[in-house]
């Protein structure tokens, strides 16, 4: 029953104050990147069919960068910020230009430039931008960080908007979190989630 009484308060909290609020015992998850991996199959698909790469990499520790490729494991990694607060085109444009690194890799070893000829030839066939960066405006997404801390005596998820030296939980605890993870509400699914960033 207070579980339930938990997540009515924090819905009800969400809504009106949008600041402070504890939801029920929850697994945060990274953001998924299933979606990343299909858009990254049909491109190669089409483009360099005999390439084939694992999985995409979310990485919570890349925060300036939002993608990148390591060519030695062939890996696409990519910013899990991006993947929980970019919107698509966003997401599709850096995860193109790294899909780019890697063909580039795939056809001419390690010989060329990181953003030479045969990069730039290879953005247009992607009918991507052949730029060394991907402009992606991330201002915005700070406001929608939040930073969530488990309650060691109910164990409620406590979020804020804030890492604060401790905080109160409904149930009456007071805690003095470690550490605070930052997460975000992910508007990739359709049912409201949280994901670790
Ligand atoms: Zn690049
Ligand atoms: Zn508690």
């Amino acid at each position: 029953m207070a579980a339930k009484i938990a997540l009515e308060f924090s819905k009800l909290s969400f809504r009106f104050r949008q600041y402070a609020f504890d939801i029920e015992q929850k697994v945060i998850e990274k953001p998924k990147s299933r979606f990343v991996d299909l858009m990254i199959d049909e491109i190669l698909k089409i483009h360099q069919p005999k390439l084939q790469l694992p999985q995409v990499r979310v990485s919570r520790r890349m925060r300036s960068t939002l993608g990148s490729y390591m060519p030695s494991r062939k890996q696409i990694a990519i910013s899990s910020r991006l993947l929980a607060m970019g919107d698509d085109e966003d997401v599709r444009e850096v995860v193109l230009h790294e899909v780019a690194h890697a063909i580039v890799h795939a056809r001419f070893g390690n010989k060329p430039r990181a953003h030479g000829r045969e990069f730039k030839a290879v953005c247009k066939e992607l009918d991507i931008e052949p730029k060394r960066y991907v402009d992606v405006s991330t201002e915005k997404w700070q406001m929608r960080i939040r930073y969530a801390a488990r309650c060691n005596f109910c164990n409620l998820l406590i979020v804020r908007k804030r890492r604060m030296p401790f905080a109160r939980c409904i149930c009456g605890s007071k805690i003095y979190p470690k550490s605070w993870q930052a997460i975000s509400e992910t508007e990739r699914r359709q049912d409201f989630d949280w994901v670790m960033i």
